[in-house]
């Protein structure tokens, strides 16, 4: 008899899709010892999401991974919005701006989730000098926590005990359903059942090898059928709706105007049509299939979706425009529901996160976008406390923070989709038709939060807004239990919204002028942040307070210790340039020195006048004054956590909100 193997690793990670992907580059860029596993034998090639916020934009560039999706993707710039005139006939009735000006340094793009997938597995890579790969064709078969030691979050306990099925290629691959001469999404669609139990089941009769996982952590990235969710019992809360949409991926052979812009198209009576132009020529086209209804069960007929049924439906719609294609490189349909997972995490051991935990309709190309974000949320927090370098009780955070965002995105697809697929009103006596005007105003205000940077994560150990934790509103208790509480002086900085991603401004090197947006220096290396705002520093008061602030940080014996290495220190004062030296006007832990690489030049910064690119005016947009300066924290993911003066008071503040994160 042969022994099933076991062994032990810190996190093991369940399904590689987008969510999956984010929670193992932060593991590849904290060292973490992380496993990954996904049930399918390849990763995806064509097809399903496509369209990338700015804030995951922002994101990718804080892993240095930005400038691929961009050189790559479609720039959707411009939406147009159709509907029927006074005569019925389709026409242009307004176009707007895809995302506001001055939103973010990034607009929003369309690129194929298997390319996002691509560029996360050459980080990965090479983050994790290649020990971090996605093992594919491998499934878990069976989950034990043993509930006596999740409390306990000493190094060598591992309450989780899992055990893995290895399947062979051709058992992995998923069935297609049109012959294999177009690839489909129909078996991840929400209109079919999924087949994991199946290739448990199969895996099992054909004797393919098991292991057992020893556990510190687990995460659920395992898309909206997800196993782990089954086996934790929680549920996902909502309820489908009878609206069918097709998905197409073309090259449109048309003479509609619009093609290459993102367009809202509503006809009179033939239902709506969504245009998302893509790279190489595609278009991707969302297509309401008014004539698929689902039968008693709730259930659509998926045999009768393909291709055929997708276009004809698109052509009725956007009659008398002509639409025909000679290439289809995808297509899929799905059903639109809404719904939020009940529960996130299990006893701070086992999370959810991404489809596990939220699914909507994708026309308002979200999911993989809020899904990606979820793991960006939790991923450096369980490197942290892996690591012995965070208190355990910030696992909670994930919950309380990412629920209400799910909770937010589940509100903002129901009323999108829903005016989305509503007929448009005739006239305003028409009380079944849907304003066009209504419509247009729920796209231009959902703009701000269909572009990640509406998130506003509520008060807790991380982030130290006046008010308790129990504002969440569900129930978890995310203050800080060891030390008092301390609210951050948003006033000091009224800009830099505490809850909120650190917004960019263009600053200057201080060594060699070069313009930078102060964002790209807020990497994600796993590391918080002491953004030291130093005023105006040939005024000699002001150089002594920042002499003082930095003294303190030199010399404190909780934050000392975590200077430089799970704290940076990022510095821009608001002199002029050329009136400072780095090295005589600022103190070294500013600019740390290292026998081999010498001073730090990369760390200090000035709020001036670039000469090629203009005036960011940064100490003005981040609403601090230039005169006495400020300090704020921001965390590993960009959040700002705290805000305090330049000073003695400040410092203390600082460290307080440390000591309630941190492991002295
Ligand atoms: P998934 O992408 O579903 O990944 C889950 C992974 O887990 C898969 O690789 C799967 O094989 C694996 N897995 C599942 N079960 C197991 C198991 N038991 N064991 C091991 N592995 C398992 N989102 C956007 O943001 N923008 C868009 O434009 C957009 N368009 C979309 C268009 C379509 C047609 C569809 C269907 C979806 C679209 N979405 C869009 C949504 C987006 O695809 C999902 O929200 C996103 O993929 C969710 O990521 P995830 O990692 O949570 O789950």
């Amino acid at each position: 008899v042969t022994e099933t193997p076991e062994s032990n690793c810190d996190v093991l990670i369940i399904g590689a899709g987008p969510a999956g992907m984010m929670m193992a580059a932060w593991m590849a860029r904290m060292g973490i010892n992380a496993r990954i596993v996904d049930k399918r034998s390849t990763k995806i090639f064509s097809g399903q999401a496509d369209g990338l916020q700015c804030r995951s934009l922002e994101i990718f560039d804080s892993f240095g991974f930005a400038d691929r999706a961009w050189k790559e993707a479609n720039h959707m710039i411009e939406m147009c919005m159709w509907n029927p005139g006074e005569d019925g006939v389709l026409r242009r009735s307004d176009r707007v701006p895809d995302v506001p000006a001055g939103l973010s340094r990034f607009t929003q793009i369309v690129l194929h989730q298997g390319r996002i997938e691509r560029f996360f597995l050459d980080h990965i890579k090479k983050h994790s000098e290649d020990t971090l790969r996605v093992e594919r064709a491998v499934l878990p078969e069976s989950l034990e926590i043993d509930e006596g030691k999740c409390d306990d979050h000493s190094p060598e306990n591992y309450p989780i005990n899992v055990q893995l099925r290895h399947l062979t290629d051709e058992e992995a691959a998923p069935a297609q359903a049109n012959g294999q001469t177009v690839s489909d999404g129909l078996f991840r669609s929400n209109l079919v059942d999924d087949d994991t139990d199946a290739l448990i089941k199969k895996g099992r009769e054909n004797k393919g090898g098991s292991e057992i996982v020893r556990a510190k952590y687990m995460v659920g990235c395992d898309g909206a059928h997800s196993w782990t969710r089954r086996q934790l019992g929680f549920q996902l809360e909502g309820e489908p709706t009878d609206f069918i949409w097709g998905v197409l991926d073309i090259v449109p052979i048309t003479d509609f105007p619009d093609i290459r812009n993102r367009c809202a198209v509503h006809s009179a009576s033939s239902g709506s049509l969504m245009v998302i132009p893509r790279e190489e020529n595609l278009v991707r086209l969302y297509i309401q299939l008014t004539e698929i209804k689902p039968d008693a069960s709730g259930r659509a007929d998926r045999s009768k979706i393909t291709p055929d049924t997708i276009i004809k439906a698109a052509q009725k719609i956007i009659a008398p425009y002509s639409l025909t294609y000679e290439y289809c490189d995808w297509f899929t349909a799905y059903q639109i529901g809404q719904r939020v997972g009940t529960n996130f995490d299990y006893k701070s051991r086992v999370f959810l996160t991404g489809d596990a935990v939220h699914t909507h309709s994708p026309k308002a190309g979200q999911g993989m976008n809020v899904s990606m974000q979820d793991s960006f949320n939790l991923g450096w927090k369980l490197g942290m406390v892996v690591k012995g370098i965070a208190q355990p009780s910030i696992l909670k955070t994930y919950q309380s923070e990412r629920r209400r965002i799910a909770q937010d995105l589940i509100a903002f697809d129901h009323k999108f989709s829903r005016l989305f697929s509503g007929r448009p009103a005739k006239d305003v006596m028409d009380e079944e038709g849907v304003s066009m005007e209504d419509f247009k105003k729920a796209f231009v205000n959902g703009n701000m939060f269909a572009s990640g940077l509406s998130v506003d994560y509520g008060t807790s150990m991380l982030v130290a807004k006046p008010g308790s934790s129990a504002d969440q509103g569900d129930g978890t208790d995310v203050s800080s239990t060891h030390h008092q509480k301390v609210v951050g002086r948003q006033e000091l900085a009224t800009n830099i919204k505490l809850g909120m991603r650190f917004p960019s401004f263009k600053v200057l090197n201080q060594s060699d002028a070069r313009p930078w947006e102060f964002q790209e220096k807020l990497r994600s290396d796993g590391r918080f942040r002491i953004i030291v705002f130093a005023g105006n520093v040939v005024n000699a008061q002001q150089q002594a307070r920042l002499k003082v602030f930095c003294q303190h940080l030199t010399s404190s014996g909780f934050l000392a210790p975590h200077v430089h290495k799970s704290i940076a220190l990022l510095t821009c004062h608001a002199s002029k340039r050329t009136e400072v030296e780095l090295l005589r006007d600022f103190p070294d832990v500013l600019h740390p020195f290292d026998s081999k690489l010498g001073w730090d030049y990369n760390s200090v910064y000035v709020d001036d006048v670039s000469y090629h690119e203009g005036f960011g005016d940064a100490y003005k947009n981040y609403g601090v004054d230039k005169e006495s300066g400020c300090v704020v924290v921001t965390r590993p993911d960009q959040y700002v956590g705290y805000v305090d003066s330049l000073d003695e008071e400040g410092f203390v503040g600082v460290e307080s909100y440390f000591k309630g994160v941190l492991v002295s």
